[in-house]
């Protein structure tokens, strides 16, 4: 159960706004809340609701306790609707029937409340039709849309909704989080390097398969240092079973990314810290001999590009097999 007081935390603008408006009476009939994963969207759309429903509100704050708290929390409310991709996009036919939906008075009260999850992904038929909703605001409903991407929303929406920023979470603090969770010190620099999310981090640190993608990672930094002709061979043997879905593909980049980072920067300075190589060791050493600045450099560029191939849907195999020759040369 999660409070204003917390929020403020972690995004003190944010929260102030929405604090502000609802002191005001002015809550805006929509919000697009725009940020990174981790940076609290849910939490603060799930707030919102609340109070908004809540029988014993005192300021901005709900009960937590009443009736209404408890059935949001239980995701039950039956005039709060959430909605969710449906596959890759948000489809026209969700979004009609949330009107229908709507087109009833509140089951309960006169109160609605809509949350649309990943709105960036609603296809065009849909995001005009719901622009058509968001033009005859009623008094009593609020739409919440959240997006990692709010640029790729139409300006049409945007203009129609008070935008809330929201800022990732510092990595110092994150990092210190981590360790007040019992995390290591380096496992949370590691961490906090890949994901701005302190759940996602501590699940990841308690996740065999992440463990397991780490010592590929590292394994394969050592052969093409060490053995560059047999990369090709370790990719597929070794690289290729263990990243099987898109997102395990992607965060296998994120470590290598790190990983070459961690070469580069003990080149450019040597008390910086690294992420994913043991800093202090003669494998470390014999990685500087082996790669230059320039050609660090041009290496952290091919697997950005990478990444970028994988999420236009290039075969994976593909991008592994080409990235493993370009390194070598
Ligand atoms: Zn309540």
């Amino acid at each position: 159960m999660i409070t204003w007081e917390e929020i403020t935390d972690l995004q003190p603008i944010a929260s102030r706004t929405i604090i502000n408006s609802i002191n005001k009476g002015r809550v805006s009939h929509a919000y697009l809340l725009q940020g990174e994963r981790g940076t609290g969207k849910r939490d603060i759309a799930l707030l919102l609701a609340k109070y908004l429903f809540c029988l014993h509100r005192e300021g901005a704050n709900p009960c937590h306790t009443c009736n209404n708290c408890k059935r949001i929390d239980s995701g039950n409310h039956p005039d709060l609707h959430w909605i969710e991709p449906d596959g890759q996009s948000i489809k026209i036919e969700q979004v009609r029937n949330l009107q229908k939906e709507f087109t009833y008075s509140g089951m309960e009260s006169n109160q609605k409340v809509y949350v649309i999850q990943d709105a960036d992904t609603l296809t065009v038929n849909a995001a005009n039709r719901l622009l058509k909703f968001l033009e005859e605001p009623s008094k009593q409903t609020t739409a919440i849309m959240l997006t990692e991407n709010g640029h790729s929303i139409l300006s049409t929406i945007r203009s129609r909704c008070q935008i809330i920023e929201l800022q990732p979470l510092p990595p110092d603090v994150m990092n210190q989080r981590l360790q007040d969770e019992g995390v290591h010190h380096l496992e949370a620099n590691l961490l906090s390097a890949l994901t701005n999310n302190t759940k996602e981090a501590l699940s990841l640190h308690q996740d065999e398969w992440f463990a397991g993608a780490r010592k590929i990672v590292v394994q394969l930094i050592e052969m093409y240092v060490q053995k560059p002709e047999d990369v090709y061979l370790f990719i597929h043997q070794q690289w290729i079973p263990h990243f099987k879905e898109r997102t395990e593909q992607q965060m296998g980049l994120d470590l290598l990314l790190l990983g070459f980072q961690d070469i580069l920067h003990q080149h450019i300075k040597e008390d910086t810290t690294t992420v994913l190589l043991p800093k202090e060791d003669a494998k470390m050493e014999r990685a500087m001999m082996s790669f230059s600045k320039e050609q660090l450099l041009f290496i952290l560029q091919l697997i950005l590009t990478a990444k970028r191939k994988l999420k236009q849907n290039v075969q994976p195999t593909l991008v592994m097999e080409q990235l493993a020759l370009q390194i070598q040369r």
